[in-house]
C-alpha cells in the first residue's frame, strides 16, 4: 500500500465506486434504502445550489479560527455517498481548518470500503472489530482526533459554500455553544440538493422523537431583521454538530451503553442544556443530509434492547451540577404542551395522515380533520381522567345523542355527560360514553365530524400520539 496520501481531486473514484454499483435486475433501494443507481451516478464533487441566504454571501468569516478533527462513523454506507460527504468536506473547507477526517467503519461488510478512502490525504481509518453502533463509534473517533474542535457528520452529507467557518467562529467565542449547520435535503429517490427552511427549530414529542419545530409567527418577525444570527434551538437533528473536544469530554461524550442508533441526539441535547451549555443552528451554514424513511441496517439483539441502565449517567449529572429536566422544559422549550397527571392519552389523534383539528373553530364550532403536520397547536388534544376529549378549555361535546348529529367544540364542563368519552378496543375508537356511538370521520369533508354506531370503519379509528395508560 503507498503511504503517500492522494489529493482527493487525484483518487480513482470510478475504480471505487464501480466495484459495489447496483447490477441489473438489482434493487437499487435494497442495501441503503435509499436510491443507489442515483446517488452512484453522481460525481464525488458534483455542484449543489447555494441555498445560503444572501446576507451570508457577503459575510467575512475569520480565518483564524480553531482547526477542527471531522468524525464521520459509518456502517455499511454506499461508496459514492461516502466519498462524496468525505470530497465536500476537503473541498468547501479551508485547508487549514480541516486537520484530519477520521473515518470510523462500524464494521461494515467490505473494510475495503473504509480502507482505501485510507490513501486521500488529511483521511484517517480506523475499523470496530465489532459492530459498536453510533454512539461508540463517534466517541472512539472523538477519542482519536488531535484537534480541539470536534466536527461530527453522517456518512451521507455533503457541505455547502463556508460552511465550517461560521460554525467554529461560533464555537471559538464560547466552548460551551453546540452549533449545527441548516441541514438541507439531499432527496433519497433522485439525489437532487433541495435548500432547508431557516425557519425550524429541533424538538420532539412524547414518543421522544426528534421532529421539526416551525418558529412561531413571533420568533419568525424577530429574525427578520437579522437572518444570519444563530438560532437557540432545544434539540439537535442527530449526527451534524461541532464541539469543543474539551467540552465534548467534561459533559461525558456519548453515553458508551447505548447501542445501534437512536437517542443520543435527544440525550445530548438535554445535557447540554441542563448542564450549561447552549445549542444553536447557524443559518449561515448549510449541509446537505439524505434524509430516509427506514434503517438499512440490522440491530443486533434487537431494537428492544437499545435501552440500558442510566445510573452512572445520573451520578455524572449531579457532579456536573446540572439543572433538573422541568428547568429545560420551562426555560428552553416553552413550547412544548407537557402531559399533566389528568391526562390519559396525549398528542395529536391519528387517522392514518390525518389528524383531529379544531380548524381554528371556537365554541360552537364543527371539528373536522386535516393532514398531520405535528406542531400540535389545532391538532393538540388530551383524553383526561374525567373522560373528557380536550383542546385547551373546548371540549368534544355530543349536542345530540343520535347517530350523524355533529360533534362541537364547547367549554368544558365538570360532569356534563355530553362531554364524556373513552378509549375501546385496544384504544383504537373513541366511544362517547352516554350514546355508546363512536367518533367518525366520514363527513368531515362536508360539515364536520360526527357520532355513528360504532363499526369496524376506518372512519372510526382513532390513534393518540401517546397513551399514558400503556
Ligand atoms: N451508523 C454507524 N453504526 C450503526 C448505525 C449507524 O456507524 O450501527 C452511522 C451511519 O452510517 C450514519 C450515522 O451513523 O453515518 C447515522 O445513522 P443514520 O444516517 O442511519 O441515522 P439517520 O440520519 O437516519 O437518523
Ligand atoms: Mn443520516
Amino acid at each position: 500500500m503507498s503511504t503517500v496520501p492522494v489529493r482527493w481531486q487525484d483518487f480513482d473514484q470510478d475504480l471505487y465506486v464501480g466495484a459495489t454499483v447496483v447490477r441489473p435486475g438489482q434493487d437499487p433501494y435494497a442495501r441503503n434504502k435509499f436510491n443507489q443507481v442515483e446517488c452512484d451516478k453522481l460525481r464525488m464533487d458534483r455542484g449543489v445550489p447555494d441555498t445560503r441566504h444572501d446576507h451570508c454571501r457577503h459575510k467575512q468569516w475569520k480565518t483564524e479560527l480553531p482547526a477542527s478533527s471531522v468524525v464521520i462513523t459509518f456502517h455499511n454506507e454506499a461508496r459514492s455517498a461516502l466519498l462524496r460527504t468525505v470530497v465536500s468536506v476537503l473541498k468547501k473547507s479551508p485547508p487549514h481548518l480541516v486537520k484530519e477526517i477520521i473515518l470510523v467503519d462500524d464494521y461494515s461488510d467490505n473494510p475495503e470500503d473504509g480502507a482505501l478512502l485510507g490513501k486521500i490525504e488529511k483521511i484517517r481509518v480506523l475499523r470496530n472489530d465489532r459492530r459498536e453502533g453510533l454512539m461508540r463509534s463517534r466517541v472512539r473517533g472523538a477519542d482519536a482526533a488531535t484537534a480541539n474542535v470536534l466536527t461530527f457528520l453522517d456518512s451521507h452529507c455533503e457541505c455547502n459554500e463556508h460552511w465550517l467557518e461560521p460554525l467554529l467562529e461560533r464555537v471559538a467565542e464560547d466552548k460551551t455553544r453546540v452549533v449545527s449547520p441548516i441541514i438541507d435535503v439531499i432527496n433519497m429517490d433522485n439525489f437532487q440538493y433541495v435548500g432547508a427552511s431557516a425557519d425550524l427549530k429541533g424538538g420532539f414529542d412524547w414518543n421522544l422523537v426528534f421532529k421539526w419545530d416551525y418558529m412561531t409567527l413571533e420568533q419568525r418577525r424577530a429574525r427578520q431583521g437579522n437572518p444570519t444570527a444563530p438560532i437557540k434551538t432545544p434539540m439537535i437533528a442527530g449526527g451534524l454538530f461541532v464541539m469543543d473536544k474539551d467540552y465534548f469530554e467534561l459533559l461525558g461524550k456519548y453515553d458508551m451503553m447505548m447501542d445501534v442508533w437512536g437517542g443520543e441526539n435527544l440525550e445530548i441535547s438535554f445535557r447540554v442544556w441542563q448542564c450549561g451549555g447552549s445549542l444553536e443552528i447557524i443559518p449561515c451554514s448549510r449541509v446537505g443530509h439524505v434524509f430516509r424513511k427506514q434503517h438499512p441496517y440490522t440491530f443486533p439483539g434487537g431494537s428492544g434492547t437499545v435501552f440500558a441502565s442510566i445510573q452512572s449517567r445520573m451520578e455524572m449529572k449531579k457532579r456536573l451540577g446540572c439543572q433538573p429536566f422541568k428547568w429545560y422544559l420551562e426555560n428552553v422549550y416553552p413550547e412544548l404542551r407537557v402531559p399533566d397527571h389528568q391526562d390519559i392519552a396525549f398528542g395529536a389523534l391519528q387517522q392514518g395522515g390525518n389528524c383531529l383539528d379544531t380548524l381554528g373553530h371556537f365554541a360552537d364550532g364543527v371539528v373536522g380533520v386535516y393532514e398531520c403536520h405535528n406542531a400540535g397547536g389545532n391538532q393538540e388534544w388530551a383524553l383526561t381522567k374525567d373522560k373528557s376529549v380536550k383542546h385547551m378549555d373546548l371540549c368534544l361535546t355530543v349536542v345530540d345523542r343520535t347517530a350523524g348529529s355533529q360533534i362541537k367544540l364547547q367549554g368544558c364542563r365538570e360532569n356534563d355527560s355530553r362531554q364524556k368519552w373513552e378509549q375501546i378496543e385496544s384504544n383504537s375508537k373513541l366511544r362517547h360514553v352516554g350514546s355508546n356511538l363512536c367518533l367518525d370521520s366520514h363527513s368531515a369533508r362536508t360539515g364536520g365530524l360526527t357520532v355513528e354506531v360504532c363499526s369496524p370503519n376506518l372512519n372510526q379509528q382513532w390513534k393518540f400520539t401517546l397513551n399514558l395508560q400503556l
